[in-house]
């Protein structure tokens, strides 16, 4: 049952949220009131997790009927953000300002409460996830009243990361630096064989390995210069393509943000795919394991052991660099990190083997999943590569003490 905006599917559509209403108040008042008056509530972002996180069997809110704000401070060097926001505004108004971002993820149409709650990430070696630019936290809790949280606070470090589970995110404050120009250059056809790890990964302030897996090499390295502060890479590993491309075989490079090393801002060069056009495949699944850094060579020499299982469902894997971060439940916690992200074919019962094989071939290097992706790993073993867990249960226990905004997510990963 749907009320105020059509129900509801998740961006992939592999989930049918279970809400017995779907609702977006148009005031802050009504809000606060439907919030206080309902049992369980969750907040839908703009839809793009791959798995039920964001469902509930009570109320369904989104904010897109709120009053979208983004105030820019150019002198604090931050912006405030309303909680239904996606990145492609807020990144053309910080940069109306002469202000940016310091990373963004491989598209720009997701909302900033909803990618930072699931500990969405860029790529760099020196870059921290989303949530780590986040300074201030304004929720809505069970009860209707408002609440802001800062960081240097004790319980903030646990407020960002958040799985939707404190409250509803009415507002964030970013750290923003000043605008910087970018250039983007694609090599093709690295081999596997004697990969330097650290030295592809460190060619540039932002760099991005793509394989299909039929193959013992990356099809393509995306490597991301901020020419404000970088020299063009030295990148003697792989030939440079000459023509633009799209990571995704078969899909159109239109699609994607310009290449060949034309200089732009930072904002349509972080992210692959423009915010205009379709992000990524369309028909697909996702799943990504994070995973101490130090591992990143181990680890891609096991994939290479089990490609010929991941190759028929696969439609690219992706691997990042992500810097360590101190948010309990940022999947990179605590460790400078390499995420191995995956791309997979549409089709669920094809999926999930392959998925609980890797999960079973990373789990020596303790690979904690992305929040927002399809993963089976068991509940137990999650929380035991979280170690700030049970800090997060008792914010959690404070915060919303009703459990309003409980689901069975939720539920599993604390293990309540
Ligand atoms: C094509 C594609 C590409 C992607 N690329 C990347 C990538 O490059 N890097 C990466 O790390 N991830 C990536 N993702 C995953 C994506 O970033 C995450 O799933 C992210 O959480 C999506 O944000 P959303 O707003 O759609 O969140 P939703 O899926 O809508 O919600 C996620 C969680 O946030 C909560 N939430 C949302 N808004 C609020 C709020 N205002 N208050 C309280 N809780 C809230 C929800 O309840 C839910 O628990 C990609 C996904 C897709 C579909």
């Amino acid at each position: 049952m749907s009320d105020g905006i059509p129900a509801v599917t998740n961006w992939a559509g592999n989930v049918t949220f279970a809400a017995q209403k779907v609702t977006a108040p148009g005031s802050l008042g009504a809000l606060r009131e439907l919030v206080a008056a309902s049992r369980r509530v969750r907040v839908l972002g703009s839809g793009h997790s791959f798995n039920e996180i964001a469902d509930t069997e009570g109320v369904l809110l989104s904010l897109a009927a709120l009053p979208a704000g983004i105030d820019v401070d150019t002198a604090a060097r931050t912006v405030r953000v309303t909680g239904g926001v996606r990145y492609a505004q807020l990144a053309q108004e910080v940069h109306a300002h002469g202000l940016a971002l310091h990373n963004m993820a491989s598209l720009p149409h997701i909302s900033v409460a909803g990618s930072v709650a699931t500990g969405t990430h860029g790529s760099g070696r020196a870059n921290g996830s989303l949530a780590s630019a986040v300074r201030e936290v304004e929720l809505v809790t069970h009860d209707g009243a408002m609440r802001t949280l800062r960081r240097g606070e004790e319980r903030f470090d646990g407020a960002v990361v958040s799985l939707g589970a404190l409250g509803v995110v009415l507002a964030l404050t970013l750290d923003l630096e000043p605008a910087y120009p970018m250039r983007q250059h694609v090599y093709t056809g690295l081999p596997l064989a004697d990969l330097d790890f650290a030295a592809v990964t460190g060619a540039a302030y932002s760099v991005s390995l793509f394989t299909d897996w039929r193959a013992p090499r990356f099809n393509q390295v995306w490597v991301k210069q901020r020419t404000d502060r970088e020299a063009a890479p030295d990148f003697p590993w792989a030939a440079p393509a000459t023509e633009p491309l799209h990571p995704v075989p078969g899909m159109p490079a239109g699609n994607c943000t310009p290449q060949l090393g034309e200089e732009g801002p930072w904002h349509e060069r972080l992210p692959h795919f423009r915010a205009q056009f379709m992000p990524s495949s369309g028909a697909e699944l996702q799943s990504e394991y994070l995973l101490p850094r130090e591992h990143a060579g181990a680890a891609l020499q096991v994939l290479d052991t089990i490609r010929e299982t991941l190759a028929p469902v696969l439609q690219i894997c992706e691997v990042r660099t992500v810097a360590a971060d101190a948010q309990w439940l940022s999947p990179a916690y605590r460790r400078d990190t390499v995420a191995l992200h995956f791309t997979w074919v549409k089709d669920t019962a094809a999926v999930l083997p392959v998925v609980r094989l890797l999960e079973d071939r990373l789990a020596p290097f303790e690979a904690r999943p992305h929040w927002g992706k399809v993963f089976t790993t068991a509940p137990d073993v999650l929380r035991a590569r979280y170690p700030r867990i049970a800090d997060f249960a008792a914010l959690a226990e404070a915060l919303d003490p009703s459990h309003t905004f409980r689901n069975p997510f939720v539920d599993r990963v604390l293990g309540a």
